[in-house]
Formats: structure tokens, C-alpha cells, sequence
């Protein structure tokens, strides 16, 4: 595997391209016939739990198969917040997945220009009488509450992700399309016709191969699409009330969600293309149909916020799948079919921190140290998987 540009030059080309890289250094391998734990999926979920297994483990042979490149999806399309809890708020036995996101970071030596300075809640209702931020987007809109939160490098967390499965022996897979996945002795999957098999499996495959994880008609795969300004000076920064790096999402509609990155760049994110089948998200192009209307209502949107905003040059533009599943909670359960899988993703929008947190958490599981979450799982789920073979 070469140093790669951003996964979404290589990935999915139509879909845009956001203000980052994926830097990767792994060399090609062969398909192993035989592992200890396989992941498919090559997105902050499935590099998050290869990463925290071969920590936890390194004598495991661990296999992610990524079916185009490494964060071509979800993850290399984001948008960086971090955010507390589930886009469903708390559930039960979630614990803190901002302090377990972040100590997973650090003790996988993860540099990705993490901050945690909080987060603002705006709206155009019961705005607080200091609010920094003085929007007019459907109204007037400002803060109306801070939450624990605050942003990463997409591109630098995936390659650290990456890197630190792969330097710690993890085999990374890429153009490895899972095909399918049946149960002898082992789960055992089909990569490119040639059979594979584990001993456990994590699927982190988010809005695609649904009939794979067993969530077609269960959860809704959508298109959702961000842009990024030029960078602005700190006075435009300061202006737009966002100098204390502070992201920032509605909590009441239309919808926005936004963050400054590197370089005073403002990345403001909305819209949602409703898809009848994953399938299309192969398809979508974000210069043409309703993803390419949604972006530039939204650039509409983002020079109507603020003066400061009022003649910016939009120098990104792109978009990404999300999947949401039912009352927005995310699934980390056992495969319905398969004893020894486990499915994990559904984060509706909100995955960038949950995916590290829960992906260590899937792997914990995958070696018996934990329980899979009470808040999907009925008692007899929970319990710890089966010894391995
Ligand atoms: C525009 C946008 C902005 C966002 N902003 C934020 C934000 O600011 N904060 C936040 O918390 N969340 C945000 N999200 C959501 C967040 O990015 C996702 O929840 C997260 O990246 C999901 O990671 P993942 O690894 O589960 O999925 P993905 O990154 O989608 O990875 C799944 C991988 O599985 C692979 N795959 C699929 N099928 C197969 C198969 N059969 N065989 C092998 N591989 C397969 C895919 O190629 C893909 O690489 C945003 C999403 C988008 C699109």
C-alpha cells in the first residue's frame, strides 16, 4: 500500500474532497487463509478495534479487509467533532466516550491534533444573553448551551489509526471486498472467491453490504455534505464567535453543524439525500442531482450567516453516507446469523469519537475481556462470546 492522497481520491472520486490527506505506509500482502480475528471495514471503526487488538494482543493475527481504501467512506469524509455520548443521547452502560476516546488516543500514540474545548449548542430559541455566536440562518441564531466536545484531523486520525494497527502487525487489506460470510467450524468469509477463515469477526462496514451485516430494511443509509471556506483571518475568526475553536450544531432545524480547522478554514456541514438502496451511494455524484442542490444551498446558507461570510470562496465541497438505525441508537450487537460476529456501526452522524470508543470496545469483546452493551443486547446477547476455537 503506496502513501495514498485523501481515501476519497482513490475511494469514491464523485463524492468530493474534503481539506485533508490520509498519509499510509503499509506494503501490499496476500490474503491470509486463516486468522484470529478479522475486520471488515477500513473506517475509524475497524482501524480503532485492529489497533486496540494487536495492543492488547500482538501474538493475534488480526486482518482488516477494507473493500476500496483505507477511510475512502464515512470517515475520511467527515467532519471531526467530537461529540459526547450517542446522536440518541446516553445509554445504558455507555460511560464517558469522550475520556475513553481520548485515553484510547493517547495510549495508542494516536496524533490527531485532538482538542477538547467544549462545544456549542445553537438555536434560534432561548439563546444565551453572552452568545458568542450571532447568526441569521431561519432567524436569529446563537449559543444556547456548551457541552463537552471538540474536534480532530479526520485524515490524521485515520492515518494514526492506520499506522498503529499496521506497524503493530495488523494486516491491512485494501481492494478487499468481503463477498460473503457463512459458518463451518469457523466463520469463514469470502474475499475476491477465496475463502478466509476467523475466529472472530467485527463488521464495520456502516451504510454498505447491508445484507452482510444483517441491517437491510433495519437501518437507513443517507448522504450528508459538508463544505469548507477558504482560510479566513483571526478577525473574521473572532467575528464569527467561533475564536475559541469551539465546533458547533443546531438543535433545532434546518439543520447546520460546522468547526474551524487548520488554516482558519470553517467547514460547515447540512443536508441529507435520501437513498432507497446503499447501492446508489456508489452512484452519487456531488455535482450532479440533489447532493449538488443541497451544496449549494448550503454555501447560500453559510454567506447569508455573517457579514464576515458574505462574499467567502468555498474551496471544499463533498459529502459522505451516514446510516441511521431505529430511534437513532447505534448497533453494536451480535450478527443475527453468526455466533462469533459481531456488528457494530449506525451512528447517525455522530461517530467520530463513539467509532474509536466502541471499536476498542468490539475488540475487547472479540477477546472475551468485555461484554457486549446492555442497551441492544437481550441477557442471554450480552453475555461474553464463545471460547475461542
Ligand atoms: C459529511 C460527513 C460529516 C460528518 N461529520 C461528523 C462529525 O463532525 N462528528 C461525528 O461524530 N460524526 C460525523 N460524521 C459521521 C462519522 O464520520 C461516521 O460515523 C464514522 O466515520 C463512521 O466510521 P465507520 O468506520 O463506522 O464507517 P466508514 O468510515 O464508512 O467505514 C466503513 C468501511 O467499510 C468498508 N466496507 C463496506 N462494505 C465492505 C465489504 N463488504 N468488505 C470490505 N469493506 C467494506 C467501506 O469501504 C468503508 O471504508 C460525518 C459523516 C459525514 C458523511
Amino acid at each position: 500500500m503506496d502513501a495514498s492522497p485523501a481515501g476519497n481520491t482513490t475511494g469514491i472520486p464523485r463524492w468530493g474532497l474534503p481539506p485533508w490527506t490520509i498519509q499510509l505506509h503499509a506494503d501490499p500482502s496476500d490474503l491470509p487463509k486463516e486468522v484470529d480475528f478479522a475486520i471488515v471495514g477500513g473506517g475509524f471503526t475497524g482501524l480503532a478495534a485492529a489497533a486496540w487488538l494487536r495492543h492488547l494482543e500482538p501474538g493475534k493475527q488480526v486482518a482488516v479487509f477494507e473493500a476500496s481504501r483505507i477511510g475512502a467512506r464515512s470517515s475520511g469524509h467527515s467532519g471531526g467533532m467530537t461529540l459526547s455520548e450517542t446522536a440518541a443521547g446516553n445509554m445504558p452502560g455507555l460511560g464517558d466516550v469522550l475520556a475513553g476516546f481520548s485515553s484510547i488516543l493517547r495510549e495508542l500514540q494516536v496524533d490527531c491534533d485532538q482538542t477538547l474545548p467544549g462545544a456549542f449548542e445553537i438555536g434560534r430559541q432561548n439563546v444565551m444573553p453572552n452568545s458568542p455566536i450571532e447568526w441569521n440562518d431561519s432567524g436569529a441564531l446563537g449559543v444556547t448551551r456548551e457541552v463537552p466536545g471538540g474536534t480532530i484531523d479526520p485524515g490524521k486520525m485515520l492515518s494514526g489509526l492506520a499506522q498503529r494497527a499496521s506497524g503493530a502487525g495488523a494486516l491491512l487489506l485494501e481492494s478487499a471486498p468481503v463477498e460473503s460470510l457463512y459458518q463451518e467450524e469457523s466463520a469463514v468469509l469470502t474475499v475476491q472467491g477465496q475463502a478466509v477463515r476467523a475466529g472472530r469477526v467485527l463488521l464495520a462496514t456502516n451504510a454498505e453490504s447491508l445484507e452482510l451485516s444483517g441491517l437491510a430494511g433495519r437501518a437507513q443509509p443517507k448522504f450528508t455534505m459538508a463544505v469548507a471556506t477558504e482560510p479566513l483571518t483571526d478577525e473574521q475568526i473572532s467575528s464569527l464567535g467561533l475564536a475559541s475553536g469551539k465546533p458547533f450544531y443546531t438543535v433545532d432545524l434546518p439543520y447546520l453543524w460546522g468547526r474551524v480547522f487548520h488554516a482558519n478554514r470553517v467547514i460547515f456541514g447540512s443536508g441529507l439525500v435520501h437513498l432507497e438502496d446503499w447501492r446508489e451511494l456508489l452512484a452519487l455524484n456531488v455535482v450532479e442531482g440533489r447532493a449538488c442542490e443541497l451544496l449549494s444551498e448550503l454555501e447560500g446558507r453559510v454567506r447569508r450567516l455573517h457579514r464576515a461570510l458574505r462574499s467567502v470562496r468555498i474551496s471544499h465541497r463533498w459529502g459522505g453516507p451516514i446510516l441511521i438505525a431505529d430511534k437513532w441508537e447505534p448497533i453494536f450487537k451480535r450478527h443475527t446469523e453468526h455466533e462469533n460476529v459481531i456488528v457494530l456501526g449506525a451512528y447517525s452522524g455522530h461517530g467520530v469519537a463513539l467509532s474509536v470508543y466502541l471499536g476498542a470496545w468490539a475488540a475487547e469483546a472479540m477477546l472475551g475481556r468485555r461484554e457486549l452493551p446492555e442497551w441492544q443486547n437481550a441477557t442471554n446477547a450480552s453475555a461474553p462470546l464463545q471460547q475461542m476455537p
